[in-house]
């Protein structure tokens, strides 16, 4: 199956006369699309909403989007809070699923009164020192052992260092309600890139299980099951995205089963998807530069993994196009790498390609999540700019690309740089 980028030729050639590669390009229809699709699926649930994963995407003007298609967000930093609040965003629109949370990033989620996800039981007190316990609150259970899906691996919730044990959970209930909360949240995040379609539900029923329990034996009010995030995309030519429609859809049924004759059918139902949102609308533009032959052959791009660390990080498959030769014959093989100092730093390794020469653009397909913002700047490189390609066809700059001077700011209070630029 091909993979098309969302770009054609001829507008990324007018893009690339106006705007320098590399860059991130966002695709706002597509992230509408999406987000649609999510809030179709869920629509049978009244509370439903979709906190969307602030780390995939920092970018303000692309939270607008979501927030105009009625997104909240999931923050986890004192910056993401401040990100959040920026865009107008407060209380039941922000969760903050933070972890080894610092006291003032609690005390700052609390004056923006966002729902608190406790990640540990000894946060009771330290939430409470620090910002002060609220009326409603979320808890992050983790049921360790592995999480099957037939037989098939799907996470490994005992290696995960989120949430709290079983019994740490109505440990931590029973000492919040004598504490005076009065309304529970719980939330699980099992898997990554979970391209199955069964991994919502699963991660569903365990948590409409845990809330039945907490309900039955504690008299615990339950307000929201929140699923987290951790739904795929298809990185891989030969793989399809996960179908939102059906994973609602079974979600539902699970839900009218179970919590519904329980008269627990109002629970609002939360998601904090990241990647499955924005992840394959947004793509990575640079420019071949160099082409290399040793014992191998090399294409050398104007981009390396300072503007996306999936594959050097995880050695993670970011399917490529050569724009131009999208229909051309892949009769190349090459390892397509960027200028690190770091024998890591390739986007492909081995991969069947059209010929590439020098000068051609190459588009790195789904870094619309976990992209730009898990950059850095080792070697001194520097962050590329943010695109946005917007539904009436203009090409709008959403972030500029960071300077050296940028890079030296943190010496501002002092004069040995002074002026280098
Ligand atoms: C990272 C993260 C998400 C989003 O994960 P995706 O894989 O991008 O969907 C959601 N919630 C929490 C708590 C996270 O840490």
């Amino acid at each position: 199956m091909q993979k098309k980028p969302f770009v054609s030729h001829e507008k990324l050639k007018e893009i690339t006369a106006r705007y320098p590669t590399p860059f991130h390009l966002y695709d706002e229809a597509g992230i509408r699309r999406t987000a649609r699709e999510v809030s179709a699926a869920f629509a049978w649930n009244r509370g439903f909403k979709e906190y969307f994963a602030v780390k995939a995407c920092p970018n303000p003007f692309i939270l607008k989007i979501l927030q105009q298609e009625g997104c909240g967000v999931d923050c986890a930093s004192m910056t993401e809070l401040k990100l959040a609040e920026a865009l107008g965003f407060s209380g039941d629109q922000i969760m903050f699923s933070s972890n080894e949370t610092p006291a003032e990033e609690y005390e700052y989620a609390r004056k923006l009164d966002a729902i608190i996800n406790l990640d540990d039981i000894t946060h009771i007190n330290f939430l409470a020192e620090h910002g002060g316990l609220p009326e409603r609150i979320c808890l992050r259970y983790n049921p360790g052992g592995e999480l099957l899906i037939g037989s098939a691996i799907m996470g490994q919730p005992d290696a995960s260092k989120f949430g709290m044990t079983k019994q740490q959970i109505f440990s931590a209930v029973k000492a919040l309600m004598r504490l005076g909360v009065k309304r529970f949240g719980l939330h699980a995040l099992l898997a990554s890139n979970a391209a199955d379609n069964n991994y919502y539900p699963a991660n569903a029923m365990i948590l409409f299980e845990l809330a039945l329990e907490l309900h039955r034996k504690l008299g615990a009010e339950i307000f929201m099951v929140n699923l987290s995030g951790g739904v795929g995309i298809p990185y891989q030519p030969e793989q399809a995205m996960p179908d939102i429609g059906k994973i609602g859809a079974s979600i539902q049924e699970t839900f009218s089963d179970l919590m519904s004759p329980e008269g627990l059918g109002d629970i609002a139902l939360a998601t904090e998807m990241g990647r499955f949102m924005t992840g394959p609308h947004g793509c990575l533009v640079a420019t071949a530069i160099h082409k290399k032959h040793i014992y191998k052959e090399y294409i050398g791009l104007d981009a390396c993994a300072v503007n996306l660390m999936r594959p050097a990080m995880y050695n993670a498959y970011h399917h490529i196009t050569v724009s131009g030769k999208e229909d051309a014959l892949c009769d190349h093989v090459y390892d397509v790498v960027g200028s690190l100092c770091e024998n890591n730093d390739k986007f492909a390794v081995d991969r069947a390609l059209p010929e590439i020469n020098d000068g051609d653009l190459v588009i790195i397909h789904d870094t619309g999540a976990h992209g730009y913002s898990m950059g850095y700047n080792y070697n001194g490189k520097l962050k590329s700019a943010e695109l946005l390609l917007k539904e009436d066809g203009e090409v709008q700059l959403i972030r500029r690309a960071e300077t050296v001077k940028d890079y030296f700011a943190t010496f501002d209070f002092c004069d040995i740089l002074k002026g280098v630029e």
